[in-house]
């Protein structure tokens, strides 16, 4: 068996040898994978009459992982018939049986984690510990799901009586099929999470993985799958936008959980609600994330958790930092302190060992740096980065970027304004505590936001101000690093979030269910 290590995106050091040993075997095994053709699975069985499309590695064009058969509108309404068919038996299994499964699905991705991890680095270009820690992630917040319908007997609770002869009794039920539609930044953790919390509720689940997760997505369902899970009970369904188009129109699907930008969300909100009567639907969207330095803040703490924030996954994460504005009297000197750990920061291939920054994943991403550079170098400074990386140097043919930090740009620009998704951060000066709260707020997005100050009544002021669902104060490791099942959950306020509650939160597993009261009279 594999050596597994437990680790979370607070594990700041690789410098533990077996832990690199056990990624370098699961790198072996996950390249003897490459080349697959995969399908999607209904009921079980392999569906493969879609058209193929091809998976490459961000970080190094010339490798093809796989081929892919997108689903057919056929199968689609296949899964759904099945999917719906199947959820009333699946509800009514007896809480301890489904948590059951799905706890031995969690200890086949944490069994798994070393190669799942280095395929995840391979297709999506996620470093090391990052990659790792998303398999964890995903593993665990299955368990907390799990838990926490364990914790409450199946979200059942007794009532008060007005009625000696009567028994009133609080009964959380599920809704029925539950399409899950995941983005391709988190491709374990953001398909298990919402799939392991639909299922633990009772509901059965579609999965649309982002096409560049497809082959993470797929390993996912092997584990469910070799876990024993019912197969009428998670389908797979693979593709592109108008698979994802293709479920949220299907009036057989009872609620939806979609991840990805802004835009795509918010127009599954409108369309998915807008078919008869109200249907739960939970998108967990964009940021465009603030952090605050105050002149009593630790100037190297904040650069240090401003640049984890800004350049981790190359500034692909929901919670990335990529504005932050500076008390003046310190603008220079912080802007100093990042800029220096921009450019120490490791570009490289996101399966070796070194690299801290793996590439962005598609040429578009590219094509977004490359125009915001232009339009800083314009109209402001590029205080270091700017560069693409494409096979430079060492560099395989990957779409790498300098980690990039820009000034000089007036506060309403649009790179304040616009999540570019990018290793790119800019930074403006702020007088008042005041005027850097408004400029912060002054957005349609509320995912994180970051306050360094060493002044109890400014960090008060920020806390009590502050519209983000996940805050963080004085920390360098930044934001979500560290974000844990049962420890601090994630998600977004305003456009980053319609649920409001965030997953692996108290509060998440209640929104895959609806209440019944029940009265029954002896
Ligand atoms: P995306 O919106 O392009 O795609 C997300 C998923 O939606 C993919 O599976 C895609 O195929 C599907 N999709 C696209 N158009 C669709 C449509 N019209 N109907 C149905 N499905 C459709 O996002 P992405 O580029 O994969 O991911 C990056 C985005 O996700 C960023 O904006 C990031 O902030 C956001 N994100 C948010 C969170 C969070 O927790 N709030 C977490 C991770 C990523």
């Amino acid at each position: 068996m594999s050596t597994h290590f437990r680790v979370t995106y607070a594990t700041l050091s690789a410098d533990n040898e077996e832990l690199q040993a056990a990624y370098d075997a699961g790198l072996r095994l996950a390249t003897g994978w490459l080349g697959a053709v995969i399908p999607g699975y209904v009921s079980g069985q392999p569906r493969d009459a879609g058209e193929l499309f091809t998976v490459t590695s961000p970080g190094d064009l010339s490798l093809t992982l796989c081929r892919v058969h997108a689903a057919t509108r056929a199968d689609v309404d296949d899964a759904v018939r099945a999917a719906a068919q199947a959820a009333p038996r699946w509800g009514r299994t007896p809480w301890p049986e489904r948590v059951a499964v799905l706890r031995a699905a969690a200890d086949l991705i944490s069994e798994r984690s070393n190669e799942l991890a280095a395929l995840m680095s391979l297709e999506c270009g996620k470093n090391r510990l990052e990659a790792l820690g998303d398999v964890e992630e995903a593993a665990d917040l299955i368990r907390y799901y799990c838990q926490q319908v364990a914790d409450s007997d199946g979200f059942t609770a007794p009532m008060g009586s007005l009625n000696p002869r009567e028994k009133n009794v609080s009964v959380l039920r599920p809704y029925g099929a539950w399409a899950v539609i995941s983005p391709f930044n988190f491709p374990m953790a953001l398909a298990a999470g919402p799939a392991g919390a639909a299922l633990a509720a009772g509901n059965t689940v579609l999965l649309k993985p982002s096409p560049q997760g497809s082959f993470t997505a797929a390993k996912l369902y092997e584990c469910f799958r070799d876990a024993g899970l019912d197969p009428d009970v998670f389908h797979l369904l693979p593709g592109g936008d108008d698979t994802g188009a293709a479920l949220v129109a299907h009036p057989g699907v009872s609620g939806l959980t979609f991840t990805g930008s802004y835009a795509v969300g918010m127009s599954i909100y409108r369309q998915f609600a807008g078919s008869g009567y109200p249907k739960p639907v939970i998108c967990e969207m964009g940021g465009k994330n603030p952090a605050i330095v105050s002149d009593r803040a630790d100037l190297d703490v904040a650069a240090a958790g401003v640049a984890r924030s800004a350049f981790g996954l190359s500034g692909q994460k929901c919670s990335a930092c990529s504005r932050v504005y500076v008390q003046r009297d310190v603008l220079e000197d912080f802007t100093a302190k990042l800029a220096e750990r921009a450019g120490s920061l490791i570009v490289g291939d996101p399966t070796s060992r070194d690299a801290f920054v793996g590439p962005v994943i598609s040429a578009d991403a590219v094509a977004r740096f490359e125009r915001a550079v232009e339009h800083a170098r314009a109209d402001g400074d590029v205080v270091t980065g700017g560069s693409v990386l494409r096979g430079a140097g060492a560099l395989p043919d990957g779409y790498y970027l300098a980690p990039t930090v820009v000034t000089g740009l007036p506060a309403d620009d649009w790179i304040f304004r616009d999540e570019l998704f990018v290793p790119l951060v800019a930074v403006a000066p702020y007088d008042t505590l005041d005027e850097a709260m408004t400029l912060a707020n002054d957005t349609d997005l509320g995912l994180t936001a970051g306050f360094f100050s060493a002044d109890p009544g400014e960090v008060e002021e920020f806390l009590d101000g502050i519209q983000a669902g996940v805050v963080y104060v004085n920390r360098a490791a930044g934001a979500t690093t560290g974000a844990w099942p049962g420890v601090q959950p994630f998600g977004g306020w305003k456009g980053s979030g319609s649920g409001g509650k965030a997953g692996g939160g108290l509060y998440y597993v209640q929104q895959y269910l609806r209440e019944q009261s029940r009265t029954v009279v002896a």
